[in-house]
């Protein structure tokens, strides 16, 4: 690829190609691929920062070109790169500076990020087109390439490329002057493509995650895709519902109000913090609040598209859990979000008996699951010990509340499984404690094909764990592993 596209929009959903607006040519000290980049505007023009390969200097290179529009044509604005190879030297490799990224602070600071493998940021001066100080590094996890600075309110989030293949995962800080704090990923790796080079921008009063997948061309033809990006209450990031359909039209969204609780969802409601918890096999209706407000359509919501006055979505799968995001317009102008996060739980498998006692026994292991008393009265320790029938190894499953189960000793049917204090993390220990039908002592299970049974806890939907090293169980989050994976023994 030798040059740069441009394509607007004023709704998210029509595109208008401009066609080439910016050539490796233009550069007299490329030797050629254009690659990652992103145009930033100040004081009326709009600066072009690109990687490309360079000609004397082996490696990639940075670059600034400008214009007066974005449309351009744009030119070489310094005629010569604005950082080489040679000037970052913590990584070996010849393509560490690629990937630029650019932000303008409240205060008028600009910053120029980039890098693969490391990551650098350096001051740009105000005219956007030279460095100012000393080059830094980002302490970042897994850091692979791919920096996008943002602003929410008061915070900043440096999200990035993590892993490979590629996760999209951030970081925050009050300040950029500051160390970052890792939070979490907010998009999964891509159909069809190992990369996915992410950027977060608000248009008309919502937020947008755009990035790339292989999904029509693969790896190396890679497809746009823009999806919504949600900030939860604390200002964290919601994962992100990669769609095949996209987004709806921006028309100030937030305008209308939500569809809210007179929608019917299997005749269950959802809550103040719109949850739903569905079974596999479940579905959804919404109905919009009045009838009287036009015809309604709707787009965006996970992966399903229509257009009529009811978002239905048929046959819930425990896959679909997760961030689910409709948009929904009617042919007066009005539009509203439905904004949710959606749990399907598994049907109770066939076979599993309510008051039945129980040998658990960890997959490919010849342990059981016991306990030791500890000093305390209520708590104590669930340890692993040499598979047998002994009572102190038999636990009763006892059906409490729709799907989810209490999981109590034989001799102590007062007591129960617990995730220590209520944690959802990976890692925290599973306990027993008295049992009050804390939604962290509520267990649910799937049966999976090979007869062996996941169990995960009702709050945090991470599944019980043999840590084998501490011989000792905890929650962790589903990765299909042996260790998460359990055989029911009944004992009659
Ligand atoms: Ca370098």
């Amino acid at each position: 690829m030798n040059d740069w596209q441009l394509f607007s929009s004023t709704d998210m959903v029509n595109w208008k190609s401009h066609g080439e607006v910016l050539n490796v040519d233009a550069f007299s000290w490329v030797l050629r691929d254009a690659w990652a980049s992103e145009v930033e505007e100040r004081n009326g023009k709009f600066y072009f920062y690109i990687s490309a390969e360079h000609k004397t200097k082996p490696g990639k290179a940075i670059g600034v070109a400008v214009a007066d529009n974005p449309e351009g044509h744009f030119r070489d604005a310094l005629g010569h790169a604005l950082i080489t190879n040679d000037m970052t030297n913590k990584s070996e490799s010849s393509f560490d500076d690629i990937d630029p990224t650019v932000f303008v602070d409240d205060d008028g600071q600009a910053y120029l990020y980039w890098g693969n493998n490391t990551c650098y940021y350096v001051k740009l001066k105000e005219n956007m087109i030279e460095i100012d100080g000393e080059i830094h590094t980002v302490d970042l996890p897994r850091f692979t390439e791919a920096p996008f600075l943002h602003k929410n309110k008061n915070t900043y989030y440096l999200s990035y490329a993590y892993g490979w293949s590629e996760s999209i995962a951030y970081a925050t800080s009050n300040s950029l002057e500051g160390s970052l704090t890792f939070q979490k990923i907010i998009n999964r790796p891509v159909n069809n493509c190992r990369t996915n080079h992410q950027s977060i921008i608000e248009f008309k009063g919502q937020s947008y995650f755009i990035y790339h997948t292989g999904d029509i061309g693969g790896e190396y033809r890679r497809s746009v895709a823009v999806d919504y990006l949600f900030y939860n209450e604390d200002g964290s990031i919601k994962e992100i519902v990669p769609t095949a359909t996209s987004v709806g039209p921006a028309i100030n969204a937030h305008a209308g109000s939500y569809l809210g609780r007179n929608s019917q969802v299997n005749n269950k409601e959802w809550t103040e913090h719109r949850e739903l918890s569905l079974l596999e096999g479940d579905k959804i209706i919404f109905k919009p609040q009045t009838s009287d407000e036009g015809t309604w359509s709707w787009s965006g919501a996970g992966g399903i598209r229509g257009n009529q006055s009811r978002l239905h979505i048929k046959k819930l799968k425990e896959d679909m859990t997760g961030n689910l995001v409709a948009l929904f317009t009617n042919n007066k102008g009005k539009a509203t979000f439905l904004d949710f996060n959606l749990i399907v739980y598994p049907q109770i498998p066939k076979g599993l008996k309510s008051g039945a006692m129980y040998v658990i026994q960890p997959a490919n292991s010849d342990y059981a699951v016991t306990f030791e008393e500890t000093a305390s009265n209520s708590e104590a320790r669930i340890t692993l010990d040499e598979l047998s029938y002994d009572t102190n190894k038999l636990w009763r499953l006892k059906l409490d509340d729709d799907v989810f189960w209490s999981i109590s000793p034989s001799t102590e049917l007062s007591e129960g499984f617990d995730v220590r204090d209520g944690l959802k993390n990976d890692g925290a220990d599973v306990l027993l404690w008295s049992y009050w039908g804390g939604t962290n002592q509520q267990w649910y299970f799937k049966k999976l094909k090979n007869g062996y049974y996941q169990i995960k806890a009702r709050h945090s939907q991470k599944c019980l764990t043999y840590d084998r090293a501490n011989n000792r169980l905890i929650q962790s989050a589903d990765t299909g592993n042996m260790n998460q994976l359990f055989k029911l023994i009944e004992v009659k």
